[in-house]
């Protein structure tokens, strides 16, 4: 099966020929239709197969239906967050998101440890759609007040039993639970935001939350139950 099959909205498709790649992967074949359909995800799949595209595609594509990012709401804090263990792996993420969301006229900006909070500060003063994070550091950004995630719709934690093993399942709880709530139940339903509006409400459903992993041990599970509603479970 080719790109044009799996339902990634045209503007994607162009950058997509831009940057030459090859026909999907196995995991992005079976991953973003799942996606695009704004679905939670469990992707149980290893790094060199072609999971970070996998993910960044479909958020992309959910992003770019949200208002343009202008002075009222940038300050707002990111669309989007992807999570990962190391500085290492979230540089790797960063310029593998960057191909596709440059073009799309998307910023991204990372937040990890080694480089100041107040570099970090700066990088942000413009805003910017997409985060990619430590959980340490991002967790202590947040406490700084340098940064809100009060419109951050779309979430993905990459090579979570990595984040578990370093330590982070209590960070990434930290966090989880500073985004708006995965559940309308007794909320007031006028102030949910209207992304692809029929698919989300008909959920109940304010954000996707996708989590990718080597292994599923007992932390990992645990995540996945208290902030995933009714995953598709993908493996490779
Ligand atoms: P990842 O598993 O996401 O770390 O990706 C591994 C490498 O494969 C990265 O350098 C990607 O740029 C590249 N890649 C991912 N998908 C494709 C594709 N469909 N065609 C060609 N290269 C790809």
């Amino acid at each position: 099966r080719s790109w044009s099959e799996s339902g990634i909205p045209e503007q994607i498709l162009e950058v997509i020929e831009k940057i030459g790649y090859k026909d999907p992967s196995p995991i992005q074949r079976q991953a973003i239709p799942i996606g695009l359909q704004n679905r939670d995800i469990i992707g149980i799949a290893e790094t060199g197969s072609g999971k970070t595209a996998a993910f960044v595609i479909p958020m992309l594509s959910f992003i770019s239906k949200l208002p343009p990012f202008t002075d009222d709401i940038r300050h707002l804090g990111p669309y989007s967050l992807i999570l990962a263990p190391t500085r290492e792996l979230a540089q790797q993420i960063e310029s593998e998101a960057k191909k596709f969301a440059g073009p799309l006229g998307f910023t991204c900006v990372s937040i990890v440890g080694g480089r100041s909070v107040e570099e970090q500060q700066f990088n942000l003063r413009s805003g910017a759609e997409i985060i990619i994070a430590t959980p340490g550091r991002l967790k202590d950004v947040i406490e700084r007040h340098v940064i809100v995630l009060s419109q951050c719709r779309y979430v993905v934690m990459d090579e979570a039993d990595r984040m578990v093993n370093l330590g982070f399942e209590a960070d990434l709880t930290f966090i989880l639970d500073k985004l708006p709530g995965d559940t309308m139940e007794g909320e007031d339903q006028s102030e949910q935001m209207d992304v692809d509006g029929e698919t989300m409400i008909k959920r109940g459903r304010t954000r996707v939350t996708t989590l990718f992993s080597a292994t599923m041990p007992a932390p990992v599970e645990r995540l996945a139950k208290k902030y995933l509603k009714r995953p598709a479970v993908i493996t490779i």
